[in-house]
């Protein structure tokens, strides 16, 4: 078990998602793809590897995953959620066209002028990526 591995079931743990070969295979994808991808994404790749892997378990380790804080679930895309393990503040821009999602890094937030305690952030921009935009 190399410590890649290792650190990634001992964030299963933490989240109380026991660390099954199913679940660490899950959670490594994430942590090393980070394009947001949906269920449906991560399913089509971990089935070649994992025949007997189902949406059902993809969907409920991400569930989890996401109400414990280890990785987001953004709501940027109205056809799906999609997942991503980098868990900083960061902004993200969708394409229309491809239906790419890139991080926008931001440096200074919007101030809230008002005596609240926020829990989450999200801040999202839709529009056509340089890539499609340079293909009209
Ligand atoms: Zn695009
Ligand atoms: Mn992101």
């Amino acid at each position: 078990m190399n410590s890649d591995i290792k650190e990634i079931a001992k964030i299963l743990s933490e989240a109380g998602i026991r660390p099954s070969a199913q679940r660490i295979a899950i959670l490594r994808y994430l942590t090393t793809h980070f394009t947001h991808p949906t269920v449906d994404d991560i399913y089509k790749e971990l089935i070649q590897d994992y025949p007997t892997i189902s949406r059902t378990t993809i969907y409920n380790t991400l569930r989890l995953l996401v109400g414990s804080g280890k990785i987001l679930a953004l709501g940027i895309d109205p056809a799906n959620q999609r997942y991503d393990a980098a868990i900083h503040d960061h902004g993200h821009f969708m394409c229309n066209n491809c239906g790419s999602i890139i991080d926008i890094e931001i440096e200074q937030w919007p101030q809230i002028p008002i005596d609240t305690k926020v829990s989450q952030t999200q801040l999202l921009y839709h529009g056509i990526c340089r890539e499609c935009y340079t293909k009209q």
